[in-house]
């Protein structure tokens, strides 16, 4: 197999670390000496224990995770954790305040309105662009929680700060598109969590954090595989778990580990989405990102070509020399349209220098 044959800038399931692959392929047939692949090994299994058990010390390690605090590992992505936050939490004060900064905090309100009720926090905001500063916000003192989204993943929002919430409200954040990409303060939230499928592995598991005394206090109608107080005191192995999600999403802690950790993926994030951010902010308007500049995501970046909204043929041009040149899955969300960068952990910055390069090439050829 020949690695490397293309730059996936993919906004998830995203590209995955060449060592980490090259991990999986040796061992696919054979996992750590058990004869068998990951994937035939049954859960309940010491070797398996193994693999799962090391896979949560790794991350607590790399996050600090306090011993208040409970890693679960779930099934039903990001968008079954929306459901599950609402039905572990919601139910201590019947009603949760969202700040709806894009798509997927949108999404989120949405589905937690079903089991209680949901106040907006800011009032709708006419595009997903910027991060109103916490000073403009309407907060409901009584709400069993305050909801956010670190990184919106379709617009490329990023917050460049954590909520300061009352001490009774716990915060609970949606981190599933820039999770382990930059150190955080685990005992600012109340309950964190993020599918794999972008930073930290294949698409199928979703990381929970949680402070132990949110833990049990479900709606009746909770289903079994969304409940936090079950799945904990099972250590996340009440049903079948995603086996091997978990295992590629273990080898990417290691790799993270042995990679400079939480603060060297900071590092690197900053470097490539800067030198993306850069050419755009020099292009004089022939490359345009609308987000504000404070909260541009250091993950996804979004831009259009040739105007503000964006001139479909030049776009079509550059996605067609993207991909002539090997740079695949650069189209936007299909609701915003345009360009989208996605340069995840994964993402060296030798592959980002190649885009850069093809940006400047391409604004040369076609600047007016
Ligand atoms: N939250 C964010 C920030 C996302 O980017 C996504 C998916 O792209 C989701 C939630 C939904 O995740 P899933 O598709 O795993 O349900």
């Amino acid at each position: 197999i020949i690695y490397n044959m293309v730059i996936n800038f993919a906004a998830g399931p995203a590209k995955l670390p060449e060592e980490v692959l090259k991990e999986v392929q040796t061992n696919l047939l054979n996992c750590n000496g058990s004869g068998i692949s990951v994937m035939e090994m049954s859960h309940r299994s010491g070797n398996y224990a193994k693999i799962h058990d090391t896979a949560i010390a790794d991350l607590r390690e790399l996050l600090n995770v306090p011993s208040n605090y409970k890693v679960l590992l779930m099934q039903g992505g990001g968008t079954g954790q929306f459901a599950a936050v609402a039905l572990n939490l919601i139910g201590c004060t019947g009603t949760a305040d969202y700040v709806i900064t894009g798509s997927w905090s949108a999404k989120a309100a949405k589905e937690a309105a079903q089991y209680g009720k949901v106040n907006a926090v800011l009032p709708k905001l006419p595009k997903y662009t910027d991060v109103p500063r916490q000073s403009s916000w309407k907060l409901d003192a009584n709400a069993s929680y305050v909801y956010y989204c670190d990184n919106e993943t379709v617009e490329g929002v990023e917050f460049d700060f954590v909520p300061q919430v009352d001490a009774k409200v716990p915060l609970v954040c949606d981190m599933s598109s820039n999770f382990l990409s930059r150190p955080i303060d685990i005992s600012k939230f109340g309950v964190i969590f993020a599918g794999a499928q972008k930073n930290i592995g294949p698409a199928g598991v979703t990381v929970i954090i949680v402070r132990e005394d949110l833990i049990g206090k479900h709606l009746k109608i909770t289903p079994s595989i969304l409940n936090f107080e079950q799945m904990d005191k099972n250590n996340s192995l009440l049903n079948t778990p995603p086996t091997f999600g978990i295992y590629v999403m273990g080898l990417v802690f290691k790799w993270i580990k042995r990679s400079g950790g939480v603060a060297g993926m900071c590092e690197r994030a900053k470097a490539k989405s800067q030198l993306i951010y850069e050419i755009i902010d020099q292009s004089k308007g022939f490359f345009y990102c609308p987000v504000q500049k404070q909260v541009r995501s250091h993950m996804n970046v979004p831009f259009r070509i040739g105007s503000a909204s964006g001139d479909e043929k030049l776009e079509k041009e550059f996605l067609a020399q993207a991909e002539a040149e090997g740079m695949i899955q650069l189209k936007g969300h299909r609701s915003v349209g345009g360009i989208r960068a996605s340069l995840y952990n994964a993402i060296t910055l030798a592959e980002t220098q190649q885009l850069a390069k093809l940006m400047l090439a391409f604004y040369e050829n076609n600047k007016n």
